[in-house]
C-alpha cells in the first residue's frame, strides 16, 4: 500500500477529490452547452463573502457558504430570465461585491486568516476534517443523482431554450435547479480545488471530452472520467511534489484539453481523408470504369482527380504525379 494511503488525512482527500471530479464535470457540462462557463467562476466569488461570514460568526464556513453561494443562483436565474439587457452588469457587481466582502470580513475575523483565506481561494485538501467529507459526500450524492435524473431535460433546455419552452417544459425551474447544482459544486468543491479554480474543473474536462467525442452521452461519460483523473490523479501529485491540490488538479486538467486537442487534430485529419476516399471511390477502378488505365509496372493504375490510383488487394496506392506528362511513368 502506498504511504500516502496510510495517512488520515490522505484518505478524506482522495474520497473528497473523487466525489469533486464525479460532480463538477456533471454539472459543467450543461452550463458549457449554454455558454455560461463562467458562472462557476462568479459563484466562487460569491462563496466566498459566505465563507467570511461564517468565519467572523464562528460559524461553519461550508455551511455559509452554501446559503450564499444557492441566493445568489437563485437571484441570477431570476435576473437572466427577467431579460433585462444590464442583466450581466448585475451579476458583475454581485461577484465583485462578493469578493469584495469575503476579502474585508476575512481581514476583521479571528485566527489565522491569511492561511485560511489561502486555504478557500486555492484549495487546502489537507484541512478537509471528517464531517466536512460526509458533508461533501451527501452533497455530491445529491448532486449526481439530481443531475442524472433531469439530464434529458437539462439537455434540452441547455440545448434550446425556446424550444423546451415552448413543449411546455418549465424551463425556469429546471434553470433554477442546474444553478442552484452549480452553486453547491462550488461549495463542495472549495476545499479540494479552491473557489477561484473550480470553474475550470467544470469546464475544461468537458472541453477537452467534446473535443473527442460525438454524442452527448458519450461527450459526458468521458468528461467525468478525465474529472475524476485529473482531480485523484491532482491530490496524490500534489502530496509527492508538496503543491496546492487546487493548481495541481487544475494542471492536469488543462494537460487532458491539451492532449485532448493535438488528438482531435489528428483524428480530424484521418476522418477527411478516409472520406475523401470514400467520396472519390464510390465505384472500384477496373476496366471500363470510365477512369484512363495506366500500366504500371506489376500493376495497373487508374487516373484519378490528378493521381493513379491502384487497387491492391484490401488497399489502394496513391502515386502522385509529380512530373507534368500523365503517360510517363517511372
Ligand atoms: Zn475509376
Ligand atoms: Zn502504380
Ligand atoms: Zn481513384
Amino acid at each position: 500500500m502506498p504511504e500516502l494511503l496510510s495517512y488520515d488525512f490522505m484518505q478524506r482527500a482522495l474520497i473528497a477529490a473523487f466525489l469533486v471530479g464525479l460532480a463538477a464535470p456533471m454539472v459543467g457540462i450543461f452550463l458549457v452547452q449554454r455558454r455560461l462557463s463562467l458562472i462557476g467562476d462568479g459563484m466562487g466569488h460569491v462563496s466566498l463573502a459566505g465563507v467570511a461570514v461564517g468565519l467572523f460568526t464562528g460559524n461553519q464556513p461550508v455551511a455559509t457558504a452554501l446559503v450564499f453561494a444557492v441566493a445568489a443562483a437563485v437571484l441570477i436565474e431570476v435576473v437572466r430570465a427577467r431579460g433585462r439587457t444590464s442583466g450581466d452588469v448585475a451579476l458583475a457587481v454581485m461577484f465583485y461585491g462578493g469578493i469584495a466582502i469575503g476579502v474585508v470580513l476575512i481581514s476583521k475575523a479571528d485566527g489565522d486568516t491569511p492561511t485560511n483565506l489561502d486555504s478557500y481561494l486555492f484549495g487546502a485538501i489537507t484541512t478537509t476534517s471528517t464531517s466536512d467529507v460526509w458533508t461533501f459526500a451527501v452533497l455530491a450524492a445529491v448532486i449526481v443523482a439530481v443531475t442524472w435524473v433531469l439530464r434529458p431535460r437539462l439537455f434540452a433546455v441547455a440545448n434550446d431554450e425556446e424550444y423546451a419552452r415552448a413543449t411546455g417544459m418549465r424551463v425556469t425551474a429546471l434553470n433554477i435547479t442546474l444553478a442552484v447544482l452549480t452553486a453547491v459544486t462550488v461549495v463542495v468543491s472549495m476545499r479540494v480545488v479552491g473557489l477561484l479554480l473550480i470553474s475550470a474543473l467544470m469546464i475544461v474536462p468537458n472541453a477537452a471530452s467534446q473535443l473527442l467525442t460525438g454524442s452527448f452521452r458519450a461527450a459526458l461519460r468521458l468528461a467525468v472520467v478525465l474529472g475524476v483523473v485529473a482531480s485523484v490523479g491532482g491530490v496524490v501529485t500534489s502530496y509527492y511534489a508538496d503543491t496546492p491540490s487546487g493548481g495541481t488538479i487544475v494542471i492536469l486538467a488543462i494537460a487532458f484539453f491539451v492532449v485532448a486537442s493535438v488528438l482531435s487534430g489528428l483524428l480530424a485529419r484521418r476522418r477527411a481523408r478516409r472520406q475523401e476516399h470514400l467520396d472519390e471511390h464510390s465505384h472500384e477502378h477496373g476496366a471500363g470504369c470510365g477512369h484512363p488505365a495506366i500500366q504500371h509496372g506489376d500493376h495497373v493504375d487508374y487516373l484519378h482527380d490528378g493521381e493513379r490510383h491502384a487497387a491492391h488487394a484490401d488497399h489502394w496506392d496513391e502515386h502522385h504525379i509529380v512530373s507534368a506528362g500523365p503517360k510517363e511513368d517511372r
